[in-house]
């Protein structure tokens, strides 16, 4: 059968095997193969074995030639002549494709990697190959895990980030349902997810951490959220905890929103509408004031002088402003007045949001300033919370919690992919023809 070159057999690129046919159908093109072996011997005894009969395997491969590729091997089975032998008979095997797999192996390695690197949907790709999800799904298992358990995945963490997502969405049979990603801040890799948001989560998984790698890093980052900085208790009591600005900042945002929604009802008796004034500069009010031009703080004044008879919301965008002032101080004592100063005017305030917004900032205030001295933020955090819903969007919704970690972490957990070489560039040709 073979054309005597290989040519058949350069195209299909696994050592071991001879092209017996290659035949085209509507939808995908079959190639049947066997094997080179000639002979073999008994696994038990070791005795030359003789050939039984065949079997015909069919495997999805990697397309070929932009079309579906269905391999189909004929696969040979040995039998012992050995009549005290307990082998009897067997099939032959080959490392390209595993037993029981619809996919041969090169096939399941380039499907974890389009899942994992690329971000892809599992169904978009059983769709390409022709197989099903569990194909897929089991496939970026089978070669991901490896990947992720890797322990030179994650090196000596420094500076560690911790923060919050959300996994599932909540519906009529749970409420939302949070992950914590812990994050390695100085390379920007998400080392590891961790179903919950609760203390008792976040303790769990220091708890099983290498001491020794725990003792490694110096400073955690996270959000203004009680049970992460009671979870890095004990196991990480040793680092500097830093409230990482991006959240402080948030709480400060939101505290000008919760007045700015109280008043709005108060005054007006519902909702935000599309023409109420301060409706209108809900944004202006949120965006930093070294921001705003002449023509936006004038608009939002005007907003305030309408909507605010009480100038309560006024007050809570002051505090708002205080609060980003202690970023913009260049040095830590500078900062650390800053922060003085407007926890004692939060506290001094009528409303209670802001009352409220002073003691989280009295309450972090240690956490906070540790930002100036160690220059830690999420901020990486934030770009790789993207990583993760771009997973998650991919992913049309997760029921599988070790699914979704998986592919996180295939996506952002710094993984090293098998190096693939690039064939050199075939350049563009300029358009004259010398014929
Ligand atoms: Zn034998």
């Amino acid at each position: 059968m073979s054309d005597g070159i290989g040519l058949a057999e350069t195209l299909l690129g696994l050592p071991g095997f001879r092209v017996l046919e290659v035949v085209e159908g509507d939808v995908e093109v079959v190639i049947t193969i066997e094997t080179t072996a000639a002979w073999a011997h008994c696994r038990s005894c070791g005795v030359r074995a003789e050939p039984q009969d065949r079997m015909t395997v069919d495997v999805r491969d990697l397309a070929c030639f932009g079309r579906p590729a269905r391999l189909r091997w004929i696969k040979r089975r040995w039998r012992c002549r050995e009549s005290l032998c307990p082998a009897r008979t067997w099939t032959e095997t080959s490392e390209h494709v595993d037993a029981q797999m619809v996919l041969t192996r090169r096939a399941g390695v380039e499907a974890c990697r389009q899942v994992g690197e690329n971000a892809r949907p599992v169904s978009q790709l059983a769709d390409e190959l022709g197989v099903s999800w569990w194909t897929i799904m089991n496939a970026v298992v089978e070669h991901g895990t490896p990947l992720v358990d890797d322990p030179d995945r994650i090196g000596v963490v420094r500076q560690l980030g911790v923060d919050e997502t959300s996994f599932l969405a909540a519906n009529r049979y749970h409420p939302t349902i949070y992950a914590t990603g812990l994050i390695d801040l100085e390379r920007h890799v998400v080392i590891d997810m961790v179903e919950g948001n609760s203390a008792a989560d976040l303790r769990r998984w220091t708890a099983n951490a290498d001491p020794l790698w725990l003792a490694g890093i110096t400073v955690v980052a996270t959000d203004l959220a009680e049970s992460f900085r009671a979870g890095l208790s004990p196991h990480l009591d040793h680092t500097r905890r830093v409230a990482d600005p991006f959240h402080v900042v948030r709480v400060g945002n939101r505290c000008v929103d919760q007045v700015r929604r109280r008043v709005q009802n108060e005054t007006l008796g519902h909702r935000g509408r599309k023409r109420d004034p301060l409706y209108r500069i809900r944004k202006l009010l949120l965006t930093g004031s070294e921001r705003l031009d002449q023509r936006g703080s004038d608009r939002m004044l005007l907003g305030l002088r309408v909507g605010d008879p009480n100038d309560e919301l006024l007050g809570a965008w002051l505090a708002k402003e205080s609060v980003r002032d202690v970023y913009l101080a260049d040095n830590p004592a500078d900062a650390a007045t800053l922060l003085d100063k407007a926890v004692v005017a939060c506290a001094a305030d009528d409303v209670a949001e802001v009352r409220s917004l002073g003691n989280t900032l009295a309450s972090w205030r240690s956490e906070i300033l540790a930002h100036h001295d160690t220059g830690a933020s999420n901020g990486p955090t934030e770009g790789l919370n993207l990583c993760v819903k771009k997973v998650k969007r991919c992913g049309h919704g997760f029921r599988s919690w070790e699914h979704y970690r998986l592919r996180v972490l295939l996506h952002a957990g710094g993984i090293t992919w098998p190096e693939r070489k690039k064939p050199t560039r075939i350049r563009t040709r300029s358009p004259h023809s010398d014929a």
